[in-house]
């Protein structure tokens, strides 16, 4: 970049974007942080019945606490899991509300287009010194001029389809208004509409078994409900996760309350289901895997699609963006947390370095970072745009440090010679490669694509 950076346009006001915002005002730069929703954590609000399976202390950016204290913001206590809606109510909206970050965020404010002012995406010469043109819409459309841009939008909003291949399976499209993407309240609002009802869910990451946990919790106090889980794979144990092993208690458990569900048939499972084509037969649902005529076929009421999420580029067409072809994550980022290659989910710290793009002075980050990843921590997101801003900031030092330690998944157990006990996948890479773990280190070092450590 040419010019000194002074001012942040800030894409999203969830934990990342305002986290953000907050360490961008203590280093003099003046963010503004826009938001689609009415409210800060407008996403986290889809799921506010959900309980977070990190505990407060993991879930406070640092700046955003000090932002806090300065205020007499009664903190709550570290140990406890909120709920999204707790989590919304007690951290996101007083920050937006009580703090200096007041006068920098603009809600009800869809960014629909970023580019250089003056620039298309071909113009090369004199391109680093134009300024960002942030286009959005609020009420009419609006433009903002800014130095710098993070995009910290997320990936709730673009959920990924049922169909086996990545694209909407045959007549998915038709029945949109029918199905339900992401994690509905059925033990709550929306219980009338599962309770008794034959409840089939696609997935097999956190979303899809919260899913089906709280599922099988309505079919406890509604005996009539059917709950079947539909998964692409062959072999329902991966979606346990580490147990025991997780750093994050909550989350183990929750990977251990589903396994014992499992094993004891408390649902329907239909695993190696490759979902071809969804069809209305009277006023239920019917999925298929395979050809429409003969292949296999689940029969439900409800249909919720929990397959992941994937990231909304669509906004960023006018930039020079370089993302990772498989996992749509930035190229020195996907290596690391490609479950092809490493299924470990506990992924080191990074930050302005891994996270650049060939567009000086725009990054993603946040959940959006992640790209088709799964596994994405708050906490993760808070050392990046610390990393981020320091740099933006000209603090090369601060961007380049690594002040975080996250915690392990437990879902790998490879261990390494001679580092035994290290932790997951034998600890961390020994030099700056990019590995994920010592052990991801040494099969690249062999010319393995990766540690490969799903496989086992
Ligand atoms: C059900 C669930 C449970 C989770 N539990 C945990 C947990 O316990 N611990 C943990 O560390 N992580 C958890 N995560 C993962 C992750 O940390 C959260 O999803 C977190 O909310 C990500 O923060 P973010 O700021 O990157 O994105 P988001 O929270 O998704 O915020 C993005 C914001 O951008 C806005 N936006 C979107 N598009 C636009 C646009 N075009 N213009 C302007 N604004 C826009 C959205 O309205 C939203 O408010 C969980 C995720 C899910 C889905």
């Amino acid at each position: 970049m040419s010019a000194p950076v002074r001012s942040l346009a800030i894409i999203g006001g969830g934990p990342v974007g305002l986290a953000a915002a907050a360490h961008a005002l203590e280093r003099g730069l003046t963010p503004t942080v826009l938001e689609a929703g009415a409210e800060v954590g407008h996403a986290i609000t889809q799921w506010s019945h959900v309980r977070l399976f990190s505990p407060w202390q993991y879930n406070v950016d640092k700046a955003c606490g000090r932002l806090l204290q300065a205020t007499g913001w009664n903190s709550p206590e570290s140990g406890q899991y909120p709920t999204g809606s707790e989590f919304v109510e007690r951290y996101l909206v007083p920050l937006h509300e009580r703090t200096a970050l007041s006068e920098h965020i603009k809600t009800s404010a869809r960014v629909t287009g970023i580019s250089r002012v003056g620039f298309d995406k071909m113009q090369t010469k004199g391109r680093q010194s134009a300024r960002f043109e942030i286009r959005y819409r609020n009420g009419t459309e609006k433009s903002l001029l800014a130095d710098a841009v993070i995009d910290a939008s997320g990936s709730w909003f673009s959920p990924n389809p049922a169909g086996a291949n990545g694209l909407p399976a045959a007549g998915e499209r038709d029945l949109l208004g029918r199905l339900f993407y992401g994690m509905p309240d059925v033990r709550g609002n929306l219980r009338e509409r599962f309770a008794g009802k034959t409840v089939a869910v696609i997935g097999s990451g956190h979303s899809a078994i919260g899913n089906l946990i709280d599922l099988i919790r309505l079919r406890d106090e509604e005996p009539d409900t059917r709950v079947i889980w539909i998964l692409r794979g062959d072999s329902p144990e991966k979606a346990f996760g580490g147990g025991a092993n997780d750093q994050l208690t909550a989350r183990g458990e929750l990977g251990s309350i589903f396994e014992a569900y499992v094993k004891s048939g408390s649902l329907e499972v239909v695993a190696g289901f490759r979902t071809a084509h969804i069809a209305r037969v009277g006023g239920r649902l019917r999925v298929g895997a395979g050809s429409a005529c003969c292949g296999r076929q689940v029969v439900a009421d409800e249909l919720i699609v929990s397959t992941g999420f994937r990231p909304d580029l669509s906004m960023l067409r006018e930039l020079r963006i370089a993302l990772d072809d498989a996992v749509e994550a930035p190229p020195a980022l996907a290596p690391l947390i490609d479950p092809n290659l490493h299924s470990c989910g506990t992924v080191r710290p990074h930050g302005a370095r891994e996270l650049a793009h060939p567009e000086p002075g725009f990054y993603i980050a946040g959940m959006k970072s992640y790209g088709r990843a799964p596994t994405f921590l708050m906490l993760t997101g808070y050392e990046q745009v610390r990393s981020i801003v320091a740099h933006l900031a000209g603090d090369r030092q601060a961007a380049e440090r690594t002040e975080l330690v996250l915690p392990a998944t437990g879902v790998c157990n490879l261990t390494v010679a001679g580092a035994e006990g290290a932790g997951c996948c034998g600890g961390p890479p020994k030099s700056d490669a990019a590995a994920c773990c010592a052990a991801d280190e040494a099969a690249k070092a062999s010319g393995e694509s990766g540690c490969g450590c799903s496989a086992r």
